[in-house]
């Protein structure tokens, strides 16, 4: 299947994902590289480029996400799929640790996405985040 997404499309998607990480939450705003389209199943697990399986992801969540759709939840050992940004709420699977550095999973889904993307062990991102709660950017309004 081709990989092709119409701009229009990407740009509801861009829309309905409040321009931010569906997993890790950064906004375009403040990220350099530009938020990536992902494929929430990927074409190479049978997804396709439906909308309904489109959402946005910046490339440290993207690269990490891979072609997971399930993972590990590190407390129970189940294997259980990962966070749906579209289909599911972010405040129900996941809160910010106390310094807002870290995502923290706060259900087995939660638990198990953090630990396949890395929400709360990539060093660059957590080094970014310091310097956004400095600011007075992070963390952000959950949805
Ligand atoms: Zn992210």
């Amino acid at each position: 299947m081709s990989r092709y997404i119409s701009a229009e499309l990407s740009q509801r998607i861009r829309a309905s994902a409040q321009n931010r990480c569906g997993y890790c939450l950064s906004p375009q705003r403040l990220v350099m590289a530009r938020l990536e389209i992902e494929h929430i199943i990927p074409l190479i697990k049978g997804g396709s480029n439906d909308e309904s399986n489109l959402w946005l992801a910046c490339p440290l969540c993207n690269g990490h996400k891979a072609s997971k759709v399930e993972a590990v939840d590190p407390k129970t050992g189940e294997t259980v799929p990962l966070f749906n940004p579209r289909t599911q709420s972010w405040a129900e699977h996941f809160r910010w640790s106390g310094d807002g550095t870290q995502v923290v999973g706060t259900s087995p889904t939660g638990r198990a996405t953090v630990a396949a993307l890395c929400l709360d062990s990539d060093l660059d991102a957590i080094a970014v985040r310091q310097y956004w709660v400095e600011a007075g950017w992070h963390p952000p309004e959950a949805i």
